[in-house]
């Protein structure tokens, strides 16, 4: 009798758990219709953010980037690209249109995560400190002649309110960045104080986000290229826009009669939107509630933390894991996505990886296979929904640039360039995605629009922009 009654406690909380994981399967649903509305919604929420400064939550920020790199670019140039935990710096050299990027090296460095949130000093200080570094080791060859400042391209992947293509004030930190006095400042001047102080010569020429990098990056070697999407530690996108649409721009209209804009689309919000219990709670703990809420919804920062915090519900009220609590299961930001990658591809018949990953990551050992699938389950729920609203915006992007339909006989060819761990990684996320795109256009749209990986686009991309924004431009035309 003893065991009878053990039994169907237990077969009580399987089911208990299971109601759980059903109730969330269900708010995070994405039929086509509600991704439609989603796209739709973006498309009105751009139109919003391009007619007024704060119009939206969509911030479409001015690049003042108004012509893309043509393939002519030449000459020695240096890039940095900070944005998520590790930042880069970058040689290459521009070789024109016959031998394009000719040569290029980098270093990556990490970020000390008390830098992250530490004073704006400490943080350009040690930037400076690396590429410092970094210059000291630039073959004889590339030494700039004498008199010669060294250009960079900065790419800074956060919303920045640009005030000339070389400077900028940050207007908020995301990502789990939270530097206070950085914020309103000029980066640009931040940089160059830290690099002054050690006695760098160099000038910022271009100052980009990372979709702009992208997008530049891809143009470079596809003239097709129309936007860049980030699918990373963040999200993001950018596209060239037509200068005359941007009623909020009341600067010279652009010789190209084109400016690309930072959609900033992480901060996108919309009732639309599948929200659960578990989004608004990891908002509200967030570092920047009610900031980035599409970007808490997909990104690589994010997608983890609600795996955990799904599976943290169904241990306390369900015991899931058994009768007690697994104490990590409690530390936010604990299982992080790489975790539920692993575990998402993992193809063993016993689901080892799952077993494996649940014992290292959460100390919980002798999971069943019964349990390892539902783990597999909650991490797909989340990892779906992600990759399906990044294909919605995606879509919405598509229809402001009027490339979500073909007319009759064209044959124009829509690329968008795309990069981020995410998206290179996560190889079911991106095949979500792009079977969502494809449902999303119908057979016909979709095969004029290509998904293209721009593999770094973003410092290569900024080093072409700071070659075509050079102070030296046309003074060696040989
Ligand atoms: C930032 C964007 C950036 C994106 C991808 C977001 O958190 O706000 O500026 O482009 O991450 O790195
Ligand atoms: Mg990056």
């Amino acid at each position: 009798a003893l065991l009878v009654r053990h039994r169907m406690r237990s077969s009580g909380k399987w089911y208990r758990a299971m109601a759980i994981l059903k109730e969330f399967e269900e708010k995070c649903g994405t039929p086509i219709l509600k991704l439609k509305q989603v796209a739709d919604a973006m498309d009105v929420e751009m139109h919003a953010g391009l007619a007024s400064e704060g119009g939206s939550k969509l911030k479409m920020l001015i690049s003042y980037v108004d012509n893309l790199p043509s393939g002519h670019e030449k000459g020695i140039f240096y890039a940095l690209d900070l944005g998520g935990t590790n930042f880069r710096v970058i040689r290459v050299k521009l070789g024109g249109r016959e031998k394009g990027v000719a040569h290029q090296e980098f270093d990556e460095v990490s970020i000390p995560p008390h830098l992250m949130t530490g004073s704006s000093e400490a943080l350009f200080d040690f930037i400076a400190e690396a590429l410092a570094k970094f210059i000291d080791s630039e073959p004889e060859a590339f030494h700039p002649p004498p008199g010669r400042q060294r250009e960079l391209g900065f790419t800074f992947s956060f919303p920045v309110r640009q005030t000339s293509i070389a400077s900028g004030t940050l207007i908020r930190w995301t990502k789990g960045f939270n530097i206070e006095d950085v914020v309103g400042q000029d980066v640009v001047g931040e940089l160059t104080k830290s690099l002054e102080k050690i006695g760098i010569d160099m000038r910022v020429s271009a100052l980009v986000n990372d979709t702009i990098g992208t997008l530049a990056g891809g143009r470079f070697h596809n003239p097709d290229v129309v936007a860049a999407v980030i699918l990373g530690t963040g999200t993001n996108a950018a596209y060239v826009e037509r200068a005359q649409a941007i009623p909020k721009w009341h600067g010279p209209l652009p010789k190209s009669g084109e400016m690309v804009i930072n959609t900033e689309w992480g901060n996108y919000r919309s009732s639309h939107l599948p929200l659960t219990e578990y989004d608004d709670h990891l908002d509200e703990e967030s570092l920047n509630p009610g900031e980035q809420v599409f970007e808490k919804l997909i990104s690589g920062m994010y997608l983890g933390e609600i795996v955990r915090r799904v599976l943290l519900k169904m241990a306390e009220e369900a015991e899931f894991f058994g009768d007690t609590v697994p104490a990590k299961l409690k530390q936010p930001f604990i299982l992080r996505t790489p975790d539920v990658s692993a575990m998402h591809h993992d193809t063993s018949p016993d689901l080892k990886v799952v077993g494996n990953t649940l014992k290292d990551v959460l100390e919980v050992s002798n999971t069943s296979l019964k349990t390892r699938k539902i783990v597999v389950e909650v991490c797909d729920i989340v990892v779906t929904r992600g990759a399906r609203l990044s294909a919605a915006g995606i879509l919405g992007i598509l229809k402001k640039i009027g490339r979500d339909t073909v007319k009759v006989g064209e044959k124009q060819k829509t690329v968008i360039a795309l990069d981020g761990g995410l998206f290179e990684h996560y190889t079911k996320f991106r095949s979500c995605l792009e079977s969502t795109m494809n449902e999303l256009l119908g057979d016909e749209v979709a095969e004029t629009i290509v998904i293209e990986h721009s593999n770094d686009g973003s410092g290569i991309g900024a080093a072409l922009l700071a070659a075509s924004h050079s102070q030296y431009l046309g003074l060696d035309e040989s």
